[in-house]
């Protein structure tokens, strides 16, 4: 029966439509269809299971719930109703008011088609409720008006400027519209109109004034009597000709709008559904609504992506690596210190990460000072305890050699041997063989780890140390040295949690949000060139006091010929000015042994000056270093400002920071402002992604990507983040991931799921 199947399929597939988009209990009654239902239970059930295994997974749900409305038949009446269905897909200009001309000007602001123009995401909220009368209005506040037009007037103003003014009362008083260079207004508006007005009151000689007011037609309640959404716009479409498009088409729309994920899943957080959410952007009921159908959508956003991420991340098993802990207890029993709270629930994710026969992937994310270094010994002895090796690799020479030193201090009571592999190391051949034959637990390393010759007896977790400075290439070819390994990336780098999530989709994160020795007492001063010598002065005086500290400069023009050669000059300087007070110099071109030995004298304060370039931006640690001058910190990032500035203070003493720099753009400005006025890793990043936007701060192409995410806000998401995560893997759980969803998540990220795949 071709006819009859082809039949049923139809009407069920309008009920689901609807199911979704109204609640189940208005389809079925709307539908006029229960009694169709009920006929063909039977017959229904078993096909509605076929749908389900087809991969629609929310209909075999939804037949059984109209089922539990339908019995008893008690549904009477019947409103056998066409909903008409909206091509979402279709172009732009198939919807309600829109030509090709403003097609093309829409296409600027990424509406193509008419789900575009539904999902376009407003950029605020204005509150426009609040009428108040004219006789008791206040100066200054943004309110708004109904009254009736009394007169209206046009005027020629000077250099071909037209004015037109409103003269507008309710009873309570009067006051003008006034609009410049809008002449046909005053062909719209009529003497008796009644009129809603929303502006700023302001007076100008003796009467009220609004000036360039937003107005309607009394109670037509789009601009005026609500809360607004404030569209983004652009040359040729205002904000308002877009609230006017989607106000026109919303209605259409909604029905169509089909929920796009499980409807549990949804629900287990609290979402509202996806139709209400759609519509509560466009016509938000208050600020508290917008911003709940906001997470809804951006719920919805940020679940498809992980799921795509997630689905498509490479089959991970690992290995069990059980220990009875005992080595990581010792080794806290000898810290002259507790964990910090932070610390202890990073270690306790890695542990169940360990214990699990699935791969560790995990992003160990922390403020510098805020004692990574630490987690990752820790859990490295885990995996040593469990009878495994472990490969620490860190980016430059100088921060293997400290890590080196500082385990070796660390574990001298535990029977863990530790060894250092860089390209300097002597006796390469003598350390290869301890690798390869088990003797050395815990290698610590530069890019040399990778190389061929580098081969473990057994590999069982690979720790990678600022994880942005390496590429995924290298980091999985000390991957591939073990079988199975568990990878744990560590990033000081403070980019937004929220991005940070979207791009390491792979991992599991632990964040320390906790600095060990509190709030940090480094105080940061921005002074301009001209007053170099002043800074020198302080310097002197620092100096004096028996102090220690760095002079930074920073790569000019992309030369590190230059830097150095800045470097070179200003130790030179410095030394001059300073006798006898020993000044260290370090740089990129020198050999290992040259830096090792400069750092030496740093630790043990045969220097107490230390003139580097940004060498030392990454992990150096030497805690009574206690002040740090940074030369054209304009051209530092606002990341890698703070990365120096991570360099002092790290026993907790008060510390100072001086920055030299003139500011020639206003971004500059703002930037070195930040700078001053935040201590904390995370808000800055929050401050150079408000200041230069995510492009700046991701490239243009991750950011491109990212801005996919309509409905997300990068700066407060974090938490929606984490439910959409483990939403996606709950999902996951039961089964691959549906045909249509699978179409959505690759319609909308799946260039950029490939991109992060790389
Ligand atoms: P990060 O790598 O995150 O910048 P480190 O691991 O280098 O931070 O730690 C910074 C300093 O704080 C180190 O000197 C370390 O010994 C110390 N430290 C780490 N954890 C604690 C703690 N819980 N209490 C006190 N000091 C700590
Ligand atoms: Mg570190």
């Amino acid at each position: 029966m071709p006819q009859e199947n082809s039949d049923w399929r139809a009407r069920l597939e309008k009920i689901l439509r609807l199911e979704q988009s109204t609640g189940y209990r208005d389809a079925a009654v709307t539908c006029g269809l229960e009694a169709f239902l009920r006929d063909h239970l039977p017959e229904l059930l078993p096909r509605a299971e076929g749908y389900s295994a087809a991969g629609e997974n929310d209909r075999r749900h939804a037949v059984e719930r109209l089922l539990q409305v339908l019995s008893p038949p008690s549904v009477a009446k019947r409103h056998p109703l066409e909903v008409p269905r909206i091509d979402l897909d279709a172009p732009i200009t198939e919807a309600d008011g829109v030509g090709t001309k403003r097609a093309s000007l829409l296409a600027k602001l990424g509406i193509e088609t008419i789900e575009d123009l539904i999902l376009y995401f407003p950029r605020r909220l204005e509150d426009r409720t609040r009428f108040v009368s004219i006789g008791s209005v206040r100066m200054g506040e943004s309110v708004c008006i109904r009254g009736e037009v009394a007169a209206v007037s046009q005027q020629r103003l000077r250099r071909g400027m037209n004015l037109v003014k409103a003269a507008v009362g309710d009873g309570t008083g009067f006051l003008y519209g006034v609009w410049f260079n809008q002449p046909w207004i005053a062909k719209q508006l009529n003497r008796g109109d009644a009129i809603d007005l929303f502006g700023r009151i302001e007076r100008s000689r003796r009467e009220l004034q609004m000036n360039s007011p937003v107005w309607e037609p009394a109670g037509t309640g789009i601009e005026i009597g609500r809360w607004v959404p404030v569209y983004p716009a652009t040359e040729g479409v205002t904000d308002r000709a877009i609230r006017a498009l989607i106000h026109r088409n919303l209605d259409a729309c909604l029905p169509s709008m089909v929920e796009l994920l499980p409807r549990a899943v949804r629900e287990a957080q609290g979402h509202v559904p996806r139709r209400a959410a759609v519509e509560a952007i466009h016509r938000p009921a208050d600020a508290g609504a917008f911003e709940q159908a906001r997470q809804a959508l951006a719920f919805e956003e940020l679940t498809l992506l992980q799921l795509g991420l997630l689905g498509t991340a490479r089959e991970a098993p690992g290995r069990e690596r059980s220990s009875d802990g005992s080595l990581v207890s010792s080794f806290h029993a000898t810290l002259p210190f507790q964990l910090t709270s932070a610390q202890r629930a990073a270690l306790v994710e890695m542990r169940d990460d360990l214990a699990r026969p699935t791969r560790m992937m995990r992003l160990l994310q922390g403020d510098v000072g805020s004692g990574k270094t630490l987690v990752a010994l820790s859990a490295a002895l885990r995996v040593i305890d469990a009878g495994f090796q472990v490969a620490f690799m860190v980016p430059t020479e100088i921060l293997a050699e400290q890590h080196a030193a500082t385990f070796e201090r660390l574990l001298a009571d535990l029977p863990v041997t530790v060894r250092l592999l860089t390209g300097a190391s002597k006796g390469k051949a003598a350390i290869r063989s301890g690798i390869e034959d088990g003797e050395v637990d815990l290698l610590v390393g530069t890019h040399a780890l990778i190389q061929d010759e580098v081969s473990f007896r057994d590999l069982g977790l690979v720790i990678v140390d600022e994880q942005h400075r390496f590429g995924v290439v290298q980091r999985s070819r000390i991957e591939e040295k073990g079988d199975r390994v568990d990878v744990l990336v560590m990033s000081a780098t403070p980019i937004p949690r929220t991005i940070t999530l979207t791009l390491y989709g792979e991992f599991d994160v632990s964040v320390l949000d906790e600095l060990p020795l509190g709030e940090r007492a480094i105080e940061t001063r921005w002074v301009e060139e001209k007053q170099r010598e002043d800074v020198y002065r302080w310097v002197g005086g620092f100096l004096d006091a028996g102090r220690k500290g760095y002079v930074v400069l920073p790569l000019v023009s992309e030369s590190e010929k230059l830097a150095i050669k800045a470097a070179v000059q200003v130790a030179d300087e410095l030394a001059e000015k300073f006798p006898s007070r020993g000044i260290g110099l370090i740089h990129g071109r020198l050999s290992s042994k040259e830096k090792a030995d400069a750092m030496r004298a740093f630790v043990v304060g045969e220097a107490r000056l230390l003139v580097a370039t940004t060498v030392i931006e990454v992990g150096i640690d030497v805690p009574d270093a206690d002040f740090i001058v940074i030369e054209h910190a304009d051209r530092f990032g606002l990341s890698q400002l703070h990365q120096l500035r991570g360099r002092i203070g790290r026993a907790g003493q008060p510390s100072e920071c001086i920055v030299i720099a003139d500011a020639t753009t206003e971004e500059a400005t703002q930037r070195l402002r930040a700078f001053e006025t935040h201590d904390d890793g995370f808000r800055l990043s929050e401050e150079d992604l408000r200041i230069r936007g995510p492009g700046d701060l991701l490239g243009t192409q991750q950011h491109g990507y990212i801005s996919r995410l309509r409905a997300v806000d990068l700066m407060r998401d974090l938490n929606l983040m984490r439910e959409a995560r483990s939403a996606a893997r709950r999902i996951l759980e039961r089964g691959p991931v549906p045909p249509d969803m699978g179409a959505e998540i690759e319609r909308r990220y799946g260039e950029m799921i490939r991109f992060l795949r790389v």
